[in-house]
C-alpha cells in the first residue's frame, strides 16, 4: 500500500497554470526524495499526450515511460489548490493534483481510492478544501475497498431493524442511506438476517451492494456501524423509511385478476400478459428489438481508459438531465424522478470502483463497464421480489446509455410511419418515454412485470401495457392487425372485422365514460335513482384539500393524523397540530372532515418516539390501544382537535383500532375531559370497524357512537388472518371476500338500528367493485383517493340502490371473493357509462 506523508500533502496552495501546478507537485516529490529533479519534464512531456484529469476537480499528473528511470522510490503527492486551477481545453479546474511517481504498479492501489473518491462529490469538496493534511491521508490511503460484497458485519456497533419500505429498499431510499453515512462520516454496514443470503453485508454507502441484498419489506436486518452515534442515525433513518411513504401499497398488490371488460368474438390468436396499463387500441404491430452493442476488450493505458470512464459517465449524466426535463415536461416531475435515480444509479460507487478494478486488470473501459454492471443486474435478476428485479430494468438501461457513450454509438429511431403497437422482448424506460403516444398505440414486451418503470411511464402517458407476454409475442411479423386490452393484459391478433368494430365501440364507450365522469365531478355522489352517498377523500394534510375539491371530493372522510408525526424527528406541538386541523377545517369550506386520532404501531412506526419493539406489532400496541399508554401524545392531539372544533363544527373525531366496547367509552371520556377544560362544543365521535369484534359488536356501539367508518384494509387482514403487507398473499388479501362483507352488513345493520350512518375509508371503496357492493350494503359514505373520486361517482350514478341491494345480498352468499368480483363484472359492463 501506498504511503502518504505529510510531507507530500500540500494545502492551501495557488497556481497560475497547469504547468505551475505540476512544478509544484513534482517539487513535492522531489523534495521527499522520491523524484530525481528531471523527473517533472516527464510529468509535463506526459500531459502533451494525453490529459490526466480524471474528473470530479482531481487531476493524477505522472512521468512518461522514458522518465521511469528517474523514480527513486514509488510515491504520490497532493498539492491541494482551492482556488482552483485550469487544466485540459475543455475548461476543467483542478483542485486536487494528486502527482504520482509510479516505478511499478503499486500505485494502482491509489488509483481505486481515487475513483472511489471521483464518486463523492462531498468528499471532493470537503478535500479540497480541509485544513487539516490528515483527511487527504485518511482518504487516499488505508485499506482498499473490497469489491465483493462482505460477509457478516465487521463493525462494533450493531442493532436489529426490520425493513419498513413497501416496495422494499430501492434506488431512492439506498441513496437516502448512503447520503446519510457520508453526511455523517465514519462507516456503516447493513447485514441480511433471513432468506438464503442470509449473512450476507453491504457497505450502506454502495447503492448497489445494498440493492444487491434484495431487501423486501419486512426483511431483518443488522446494522452495524463504527460508533453508536451513527448507528442511531441509520437505525432511525431506516425505520422512518429513508423517504418512502410507508402507508403505500406493497409491491406486487395488484387487483384480483379480473375478467376482461371486454373481449373479441373471432381472432387469430390471443397473447396473454400481465396486465400493466390500462386502456383499449386498435392497431398493427411492430418489433422492436434494440441493436446488441458489441463490446469488445479493447485494453488501452490504464489511466486513459479509466479517464474514458469518467467521461462517459459524465456524458451519460447530462444526457439524463436532458431526459429529465424532457419527462419532466411532458409527463411531470414524479415520472422524471425515475431518471434522476439512473443518475444515482450512474455514480454508483460499488459500480466505477468495479469497473476500474477491471481496467486496472488490464481491461478496455467499455468492457469493464459491462461486465461490472452485468454482474450487477444478474444480481438483482435473480431476487424473486418483483420490484427489485424490475430495477435490473433499469440498471440496463444506464449500463446502455454509458456503453452508448463509451463506443460512440447514437440510439437509432425506434421506428417510423404511424403509430402502432409495439412487441418487445423488454423496453427500458428511456425507451418507453421517448416514445410518447405520437409513435405508439400501446406495447406489449415479453418480459418485464408491472411494478417495472416502464409500466409506471406507461400508465402515465396513457398508454395500455402488457408485460411479461413471454416469448412468442417476438414471433409476431409486423404488420399484423391487433387489439390489444392493456386492462385484461392481453393482445389479439388478427381480429375480425366485427372485433375491430366492436373494439371501437368500447373504445368510444371508454373515453366518452371517462369524460363524462369528470364533466360530472362535481355533481353530489348518487346512485341513479338518487340515493345520496357522499364522496370523499383520504387526504392528510391541508395542503391537499385544494386537489381533492378539484377532483369533486365532497369532504374528508379519513384524516390518517399520524402523518403529521412521520417525516421528522420530534413530536409535532399542539399548537402546531391545531394549525393544521384549522387549515383543513378551514380549506374543506363547511364540508365535513374526518380527523382520526393517532394510529401509530402495526407497520406505522414513529422513530423518535422510542417504542418498544413488538413480535406482532399488528396485533400489540397500536392505534387507540398505543393512546392510553402515551397520554403526552393522546391529550395533546385532543386537545389540538377541541380547539379547532370551536370554530369549525364540520370536524368529526374518529377512533383506530376500536375493539371493545371499553375501548370507545375510554377515548370518549378522555376527549370529555378535554373538552370541557377547554370549553369546546361536542363533536361527533366515530369509530373505525377495522378489528373483527367491533364489527360483531356493532349493536353496543352503535347505541353509543355517532357514526362508524369500516378501514376495510384492517379488516380484511384481521378477519383472513393476512398480513395486510404481505406480498405472497397480497392477491388473496381482497376485501370483498364474503366473509369481510358479513362484517360489514352486521355492522350496517346494527347502525341503522339506532340511526347511525356508515362510512368505508379502507381501499375497497376506491375499487368499482366495492363501492358498487358497499353502497348496495347500505353504506352512505366512501372516502377514497383523490384521484378515485370522479370513477367512484360515476359508477355509483350507473346503477339505482335497488339493483345494487341485490346484489350485495347475492354477494353475501359466495363461497369466494373472485365469485363476488365475478358477481359485479357483468351487470357493470351491461350499465357502461355510456
Ligand atoms: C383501514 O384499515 O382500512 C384504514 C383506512 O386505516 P389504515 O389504512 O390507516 O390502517
Ligand atoms: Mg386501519
Amino acid at each position: 500500500m501506498i504511503d502518504l506523508p505529510q510531507t507530500l500533502i500540500r494545502l492551501g496552495a495557488q497556481a497560475g497554470s497547469k504547468a505551475d501546478a505540476i512544478a509544484q507537485v513534482a517539487a513535492l516529490l522531489t523534495a521527499a526524495g522520491r523524484v530525481a529533479p528531471g523527473y517533472v519534464e516527464g510529468m509535463l512531456a506526459r500531459e502533451q499526450q494525453a490529459n490526466t484529469y480524471l474528473g470530479s476537480g482531481i487531476a493524477i499528473p505522472h512521468g512518461t515511460p522514458e522518465t521511469r528511470h528517474l523514480i527513486r522510490q514509488t510515491g504520490i503527492a497532493v498539492l491541494q489548490v482551492p482556488g482552483g486551477v485550469q487544466w485540459g481545453e475543455g475548461g476543467e479546474t483542478v483542485r486536487l493534483v494528486v502527482g504520482i511517481a509510479a516505478a511499478s504498479d503499486e500505485h494502482l492501489d491509489l488509483l481505486r481510492r481515487l475513483t472511489r473518491v471521483l464518486g463523492d462529490d462531498a468528499l471532493v469538496d470537503k478535500l479540497s478544501a480541509t485544513t487539516d493534511a490528515g483527511d487527504v491521508q485518511a482518504a487516499l490511503t488505508g485499506e482498499r475497498p473490497a469489491n465483493t460484497p462482505d460477509t457478516g458485519p465487521t463493525l462494533p456497533y450493531s442493532a436489529q431493524v426490520t425493513l419498513p419500505n413497501p416496495l422494499g429498499m430501492h434506488a431512492r431510499p439506498a441513496t437516502g442511506l448512503a447520503n446519510l453515512v457520508r453526511s455523517r462520516g465514519g462507516r456503516a454496514q447493513l447485514t441480511r438476517d433471513s432468506g438464503e443470503s442470509a449473512g450476507e453485508s453491504a457497505d450502506a454507502t454502495r447503492l448497489m451492494e445494498v440493492l444487491g441484498l434484495g431487501l423486501t419489506r419486512g426483511t431483518p436486518l443488522t446494522v452495524s456501524a463504527d460508533s453508536p452515534e451513527l448507528l442511531a442515525a441509520v437505525t432511525d433513518a431506516i425505520r422512518a423509511g429513508l423517504g418512502d411513504d410507508l402507508s403505500a401499497a406493497p409491491a406486487g398488490q395488484t387487483p384480483a385478476r379480473r375478467e376482461p371488460d371486454w373481449a373479441p368474438q373471432a381472432v387469430g390468436a390471443t397473447v396473454e400478459g400481465v396486465a400493466a396499463a390500462d386502456g383499449l387500441v386498435v392497431g398493427v404491430t411492430r418489433q422492436h428489438a434494440p441493436r446488441p452493442l458489441e463490446v469488445r476488450d479493447d485494453p488501452g493505458d490504464p489511466l486513459q481508459e479509466a479517464a474514458r470512464l469518467t467521461d462517459a459517465l459524465a456524458a451519460a449524466h447530462a444526457e439524463l438531465d436532458g431526459v429529465v426535463n424532457d419527462v419532466s415536461a411532458k409527463f411531470g416531475a414524479d415520472k422524471a424522478a425515475i431518471f434522476r435515480a439512473h443518475q444515482e444509479l450512474l455514480a454508483d460507487e460499488g459500480t466505477v470502483q468495479d469497473t476500474v478494478g477491471r481496467i486496472l486488470d488490464g481491461h478496455g473501459a467499455a468492457w469493464a463497464y459491462q461486465a461490472a454492471t452485468g454482474t450487477r443486474i444478474a444480481q438483482l435478476q435473480k431476487l424473486d421480489d418483483p420490484t427489485l428485479a424490475a430495477r435490473a430494468a433499469d440498471l440496463g438501461d444506464v449500463q446502455r446509455r454509458v456503453l452508448r457513450q463509451l463506443l460512440g454509438v447514437h440510439e437509432p429511431e425506434v421506428h417510423s410511419g404511424g403509430p402502432v403497437i409495439l412487441l418487445a422482448p423488454d423496453l427500458t424506460p428511456s425507451d418507453t418515454a421517448r416514445l410518447g403516444p405520437d409513435t405508439l398505440l400501446g406495447f406489449v414486451t415479453a418480459l418485464g412485470g408491472p411494478t417495472s418503470h416502464t409500466a409506471i411511464i406507461a400508465r402515465g402517458l396513457g398508454l395500455p401495457a402488457v408485460v411479461a407476454a413471454g416469448s412468442g409475442v417476438l414471433e409476431v411479423p409486423d404488420g399484423t392487425p391487433a387489439i390489444l386490452d392493456g386492462a385484461a393484459g392481453r393482445l389479439y391478433l388478427n381480429p375480425s372485422e366485427a372485433d375491430v368494430h366492436s373494439a371501437r365501440q368500447r373504445q368510444d364507450v371508454l373515453t366518452r365514460g371517462r369524460e363524462a365522469a369528470r364533466a360530472a365531478r362535481f355533481e353530489p355522489g348518487a346512485t341513479r335513482d338518487g340515493a345520496r352517498v357522499e364522496v370523499a377523500a383520504n387526504i392528510n394534510r391541508a395542503a391537499d384539500a385544494g386537489a381533492a375539491l378539484e377532483a369533486g371530493a365532497e369532504g374528508v372522510g379519513l384524516m390518517r393524523t399520524e402523518f403529521l408525526f412521520l417525516e421528522r424527528d420530534s413530536v409535532p406541538g399542539e399548537e402546531e397540530q391545531e394549525a393544521e386541523y384549522r387549515a383543513m377545517a378551514l380549506a374543506l369550506e363547511g364540508r365535513p372532515l374526518i380527523i382520526r386520532t393517532l394510529d401509530i404501531g402495526g407497520d406505522k412506526e414513529v422513530p423518535y418516539l422510542g417504542l418498544a419493539r413488538e413480535d406482532n406489532s399488528f396485533l400489540g400496541l397500536r392505534g387507540i390501544r398505543l393512546c392510553f399508554e402515551r397520554p403526552d401524545l393522546f391529550l395533546p392531539q385532543l386537545r389540538a382537535v377541541a380547539r379547532a372544533a370551536k370554530d369549525y363544527p364540520n370536524i368529526h373525531l374518529m377512533f383506530p383500532m376500536i375493539s371493545t366496547l371499553e375501548d370507545f367509552r375510554r377515548a370518549r371520556a378522555i376527549f370529555d375531559t378535554v373538552r370541557r377544560e377547554l370549553d369546546a362544543p361536542e363533536v361527533p365521535l366515530g369509530v373505525m370497524i377495522e378489528v373483527p369484534s367491533a364489527a360483531l359488536i356493532a349493536g353496543a356501539l352503535a347505541a353509543e357512537v355517532d357514526f362508524f367508518s369500516v378501514g376495510t384494509n384492517d379488516l380484511t387482514q384481521y378477519t383472513l388472518a393476512m398480513d395486510r403487507l404481505h406480498p405472497q398473499l397480497a392477491r388473496q388479501t381482497d376485501a370483498m371476500h364474503p366473509a369481510v362483507l358479513q362484517l360489514i352488513h352486521l355492522t350496517v345493520q346494527a347502525a341503522e338500528r339506532h340511526g347511525k350512518w356508515v362510512g368505508v375509508c379502507g381501499g375497497a371503496a376506491g375499487d368499482e367493485v366495492g363501492a358498487l357492493l358497499l353502497t348496495g350494503l347500505g353504506v352512505r359514505e366512501l372516502s377514497v383517493s383523490t384521484p378515485q373520486v370522479a370513477g367512484v361517482k360515476a359508477a355509483l350514478r350507473g346503477r339505482t340502490l335497488p339493483e345494487l341491494q341485490a346484489l350485495a345480498r347475492e354477494a353475501l352468499n359466495q363461497p369466494a371473493a373472485e365469485a363476488v368480483r365475478a358477481l359485479v363484472r357483468p351487470v357493470v359492463d351491461g350499465e357502461a357509462v355510456a
